[in-house]
């Protein structure tokens, strides 16, 4: 199996499988697989202390249709989605402070909020800046924001369904910060459309198109209500299909979107038998919480 770029890159800054899971909309069977794959040491289960105010804002960040995040953390009187951090004198952060920290990589100049409209949405990218909001548009602000620049034109292009190497080739920047920028924004990885494949596995990339969160549609045949490929004179589920590309092995039972997208056939979100019943087993043991 090949693991996905954005996940590898959370898993070597060392965040747990559940929120590497949580951020890219991704099952957490597949991210522990992944981890195995690249010889990581595994993530230790229960709950444990989190690594920096970003990571534990990750753990309460969920995402949901549209790109927009839900908090699920605490809340201050006003409802504002709130943060605790710190060891013994706990410091309270608002989510849409850390979250403009996350995209921007450095403080904001005023007071933040969501400029989405999604009541409470804590997605990075949709969080604004009151001050910054106020400058000119020409001023640069001279904080540092050089380093942010072409973001923009990065997210425009992402969303274009653009590789990673064909946007840092367009636009003179490195592919890295084009993985990172995708894995921020909640990008599905690129899945690349090769013409007139005839291999059952491109006859599958010609048939799905990515969407927001990590999601993926079927625009192909349907049969019945099953997404259908018709390969070497036999039908084959599409979502089964999505699965053996994502994990390398024929799925067992039914397939089924892990992620709660009903119509989501993403491989790297497709669960088989087996796996709910070890992501079962794994919430049973640890608890929902890790
Ligand atoms: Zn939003
Ligand atoms: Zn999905």
């Amino acid at each position: 199996m090949t693991v996905r770029a954005d996940v590898a890159e959370l898993l070597a800054a060392g965040y747990g499988d559940r929120t590497i899971a949580r951020r890219l909309g991704v099952t957490a069977i597949s991210v522990t697989t992944a981890r195995t794959e690249l010889g990581l040491p595994k993530a230790r289960g229960g709950n444990k202390p989190s690594a920096s105010v970003e990571d534990l804002f990750w753990r309460r960040a969920r995402p949901v249709d549209g790109g927009h995040y839900e908090w699920t953390g605490g809340r201050s009187s006003k409802g504002t989605p709130q943060v605790q951090w710190g060891g013994r004198v706990r410091e309270t952060h608002t989510a849409y402070r850390v979250a403009y920290r996350i995209r921007h990589g450095v403080d904001p100049v005023s007071y933040c909020f969501p400029s989405c409209g999604f009541p409470r949405c804590v997605a990075p990218e949709h969080i604004a800046d009151s001050g910054a909001a106020r400058r000119p548009a020409h001023h640069d602000g001279g904080r540092g924001r050089t380093s942010d620049s072409r973001r923009d034109e990065i997210v425009k292009l992402l969303r274009e369904g653009r590789s990673n190497k064909d946007i840092a080739r367009t636009l003179h920047v490195d592919p890295k910060r084009v993985g990172r920028i995708r894995a921020e924004v909640g990008q599905a990885a690129f899945i690349a459309v090769r013409p007139a494949g005839t291999s059952l596995e491109e006859k599958w990339a010609q048939a799905v198109r990515p969407t927001m969160g990590g999601h993926v549609r079927w625009a192909g045949h349907v049969r019945g209500t099953t997404p259908n490929l018709v390969h070497g004179q036999r039908n084959h589920s599409g979502r089964a299909v999505g699965f053996a590309i994502a994990h390398g092995r024929q799925p067992v039972g039914r397939v089924l979107p892990g992620c709660g997208t009903a119509w989501c056939v993403a491989g790297e979100h497709a669960t088989d038998g087996p796996m709910r019943r070890a992501d079962a087993l794994y919430t049973e043991l640890f608890g929902r919480a890790a």
